[in-house]
């Protein structure tokens, strides 16, 4: 098998099993390939179905709950609905506390508190 790096064209990948897969927002450390000139991490085809099959299962890929809401502005900032499906299947009070992270550029995730 080659170990030329695709990215710098170095022969200087080697095997290592601690690569970082991210999905959708969540980090899996996988077996894979890192290249020693550039840095560049590989994951196999094989491993990267893995990891899809497992963030699946964890209900974090292709998450068919994806609903378009448009935010609306209130005296006190700015308010975003909860889908009434969404409230009903999560038994939210209406009151609840929420814990919401900014992930990356363009994405939120809200937690509902216990
Ligand atoms: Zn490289």
């Amino acid at each position: 098998m080659k170990n030329e790096c695709p990215m710098c064209e170095k022969e200087s990948l080697t095997e290592v099993d601690d690569a970082v897969l991210e999905v959708e927002g969540h980090f899996f450390v996988v077996k894979g390939k890192r290249c020693a000139s550039c840095g560049e991490e590989f994951v196999s085809e094989k491993e990267g179905q893995k990891m899809i099959e497992i963030a699946r299962r964890l209900g974090i890929w292709g998450e068919p709950l994806k609903l378009h809401r448009k935010l609306s502005q209130s005296a006190r900032g700015t308010v975003l609905r909860i889908p009434t499906d969404i409230e009903k299947s999560m038994k939210l009070k209406g009151n609840d506390e929420v814990l919401i992270s900014k992930i990356g550029r363009n994405k939120l995730l809200v937690e509902i508190g216990s």
